[in-house]
């Protein structure tokens, strides 16, 4: 295989996206069939694509169609199951955006059916991994000289959120990044987490709790203390400052002028989650194609799916117990140590 020749599954938002990047700025990869259970959908997304992209409402069809060879599922969550299990019973390589699906017991049939293929053929879209700034901090602990990760103080803020956002959406659309990177990025496994409501900010739509503080320790027991504050106001505001035995290794924010003027010293803060993460979605979706054209998975497997699905779980029951709950994920199968 030469070529990734994909059928793309969900063209709202982040699907119209990533068919812009991989006709546009991808190498090796086209956008060869759309698919939207609406119609009117699927046009738009073959619109963007251009001449001669097949339109198609159902996903296995689009899937099966002998001129594609790879996938991508930019449908909402609750929707990722079918299209991901379809693409392994073809064979073709699947770039699934997060979460892999809503539920544990989705993320596990997945697993089990990826395994029982034989073949790497699931990778999950949580783009941090390819974030510049994260993979920096990596570089630096990897590199020994600060010693051992023991405390990480997070944050992630947004300007707002509109009134479909519920309480648990903070863990399983928000906090659901953090709990795939942190690990990654300090090469450890969550053991308990737990979340804590402080006072509710009167920005909050009724029923939602915000912010909300999320307590999670990993096997080796280091410590992270996440801000979740989704009514913040200020911009989109991403922090994660790692305190190592010797030193202290801070994200860096994107750069933006400090500028003087009447009397006060300023910086921009990003707009959204969009900007603030656009490169790291071009070097995600490129690594995936060079992956997937190799016989091969990179960034994010199911089983890393499947575990953030379990962490998610565990803190949404903490919403409500307030007490930490254990991450139980049974030890990751040999299919998928790396
Ligand atoms: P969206 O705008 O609602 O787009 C989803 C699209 O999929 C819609 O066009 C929807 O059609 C269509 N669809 C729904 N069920 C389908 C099915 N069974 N088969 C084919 N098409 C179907 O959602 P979005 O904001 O793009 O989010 C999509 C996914 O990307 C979600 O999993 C989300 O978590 C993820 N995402 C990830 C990031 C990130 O930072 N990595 C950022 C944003 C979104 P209708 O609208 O007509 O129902």
């Amino acid at each position: 295989m030469d070529e990734l020749r994909i059928a793309l599954i969900g063209c709202g938002m982040i699907g119209q996206q990533h068919i812009d990047r991989i006709q546009n700025r991808i190498k090796n990869a086209k956008v060869v069939a759309v698919c939207d259970v609406f119609e009117a959908g699927a046009k738009k997304g073959a619109e963007i694509a251009g001449e001669g992209t097949k339109v198609y409402t159902d996903s296995a069809a689009a899937i099966n169609d002998p001129d594609v060879n790879a996938v991508v599922v930019t449908t909402p969550g609750a929707f990722h199951k079918d299209p991901v299990l379809q693409a392994i019973a073809a064979g073709k390589p699947v770039f699934t955006e997060k979460p892999l699906t809503n539920t544990a017991a989705e993320c596990k049939e997945i697993v089990d059916a990826e395994m029982a293929s034989g073949k790497h053929l699931v990778q999950v879209g949580f783009m941090r991994r390819y974030d510049r700034g994260y993979k920096q901090v990596k570089e630096l602990i990897d590199e020994g000289k600060f010693g051992a990760p023991m405390v990480l103080k997070c944050t992630h803020r947004a300007d707002g959120v509109d009134p479909s956002y519920t309480t648990a959406m903070a863990v399983t659309d928000t906090a659901i990044h953090e709990i795939d990177v942190l690990p990654w990025l300090i090469d450890d496994e969550w053991d308990e987490v737990q979340c804590i409501m402080p006072k509710t900010s009167s920005k909050a739509h009724e029923g939602l709790k915000d912010p909300q503080i999320m307590i999670m320790k990993t096997k080796t027991g280091i410590v992270t203390v996440l801000e979740v504050n989704v009514n913040c106001g200020f911009g989109y505001d991403i922090n994660c400052e790692v305190v190592c035995e010797n030193g202290v290794i801070n994200l860096p924010c994107p750069s933006f002028p400090t500028v003087r003027y009447a009397n006060n010293v300023s910086t921009k803060i990003e707009d959204n989650w969009i900007l603030r993460f656009m490169d790291s979605y071009d070097v995600e979706i490129q690594d995936w194609v060079d992956h997937a054209l190799k016989g091969e998975t990179g960034g994010s497997s199911a089983w890393d799916g499947y575990v953030a699905s379990i962490t998610a779980d565990a803190l949404v029951k903490s919403q409500t117990s307030g007490v930490a709950e254990k991450v139980v994920t049974g030890g990751t199968p040999d299919f998928y140590k790396k």
